[in-house]
């Protein structure tokens, strides 16, 4: 029997994880819960999900635009194993009663603080410690990528000290609300920005400090990253290192991956689902030793990281694989990552 799982929040996360979802052959999409109708939720019921409100109310807009509603969000928890919250920062944190209520164990987004669940999740950090826990939080698209890195380096060669700069996108490409269009943005312009602490939260013991700018793009976040490593080693050791993690995919600017524009077109011409990449890209170029300091250049694509470890974080919890590294071969054998 698949595992049945709900979406609450069908939007850029929620359609994907579902898709993600419905590509493994231990679990299935139980339904999703959309709360306007839209051409997601047409798409949605094209594939077969079965279409929830959040109240009964909602239902009528649907059945008024010939969507079939399958019940409310109440009815699809009473009749799932697991829920994936992907509503909207700071909605998800409001259902956490309900879920309490039905009793069922829920994932949340990096949207939302790490309180929501007192427990952050990366696949490879911390698999065995969300083995069969009620609740989880995948921490947002900059933290997983930049937790991916910094794990694989600190258990090669220990990390003494991380400073980061985050250029972030300012919107997804399908957001036609956020700016800014034509201007840099200091984002905060307090510092440090927040993502050191959320690193913290699935890696206690990293000492990392961020800043983080706003730019006008809507593809993918670059990273610049200098990192005080424990031991003394050169680029090559590094390539190696990263070679060997499974969410960690190498390009070059020789191969004319020059920008996050060429790491998205690579992602459509791998044939990705959406154009996604779910790997941080890393430009193996980058790669340097300065000074006994590492530095390189990452992007993450921020519409599809966090997806494999929603995948990966209803397997730990359900306690469908005890065995994180399995968990993500499987994931990724599944939807087609390969090294
Ligand atoms: P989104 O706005 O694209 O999608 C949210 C969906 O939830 C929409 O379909 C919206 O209609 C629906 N919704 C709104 N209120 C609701 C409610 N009360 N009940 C049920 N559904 C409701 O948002 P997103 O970008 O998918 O973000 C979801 C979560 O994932 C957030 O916590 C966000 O911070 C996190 N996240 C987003 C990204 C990203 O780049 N988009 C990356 C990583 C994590």
């Amino acid at each position: 029997m698949k595992a049945k799982v709900a979406i609450n929040g069908y939007g850029t996360i929620g359609k994907r994880v579902a898709d993600a979802v419905s590509m493994q052959d231990d679990m299935e999409i139980a339904g999703v819960v959309k709360t306007r109708p839209s051409f997601e939720a047409r798409v949605a019921l094209d594939k077969g999900y079965g279409l929830f409100v959040p109240s009964k109310e909602n239902a009528a807009d649907f059945e008024k635009q010939g969507m079939e509603v399958s019940g409310t969000l109440d009815e699809l928890l009473g009749d799932s194993d697991i829920v994936v919250d992907a509503t909207p920062g700071d909605v998800g944190a409001e259902y956490r009663k309900l879920y309490e209520k039905h009793g069922i164990k829920a994932i949340w987004q990096g949207g939302e603080e790490h309180e929501v669940a007192g427990f952050s999740f990366n696949s490879e950090a911390n698999y065995d410690a969300a083995l069969g826990r009620e609740h989880a939080r995948v921490v947002s698209c900059n933290t997983t990528g930049l937790v991916r890195v910094l794990y694989a380096l600190d258990r090669q060669f220990g990390v003494e000290k991380a400073r980061v700069t985050v250029m972030r996108r300012s919107a997804d490409p399908n957001d036609i609300k956020t700016g800014p269009i034509n201007a840099i943005v200091p984002d905060p312009i307090s510092l440090p920005s927040h993502h050191g602490p959320d690193v913290k939260t699935v890696l206690p013991g990293i000492n990392i400090t961020t800043v983080a700018v706003k730019l006008s793009t809507t593809l993918m976040p670059l990273h610049a990253l200098n990192v005080k490593l424990g031991k003394d080693c050169g680029a090559e050791d590094v390539v190696k290192t990263f070679k060997s993690r499974p969410r960690l995919r190498l390009v070059s600017g020789k191969d004319r991956v020059k920008s996050t524009a060429e790491a998205m077109e690579l992602a459509k011409d791998l044939g990705r689902p959406r154009g996604d990449m779910w790997e941080n890209v890393i430009w193996k170029d980058s790669i340097a030793i300065d000074d006994g300091e590492l530095y390189f250049f990452q992007a993450i694509h921020q519409e599809s990281d966090v997806v494999p470890e929603n995948v990966d974080a209803i397997r730990a919890m359900l306690e469908l694989e005890s065995d994180g590294a399995r968990s993500i071969l499987k994931t990724n054998a599944a939807l087609g990552i390969k090294k």
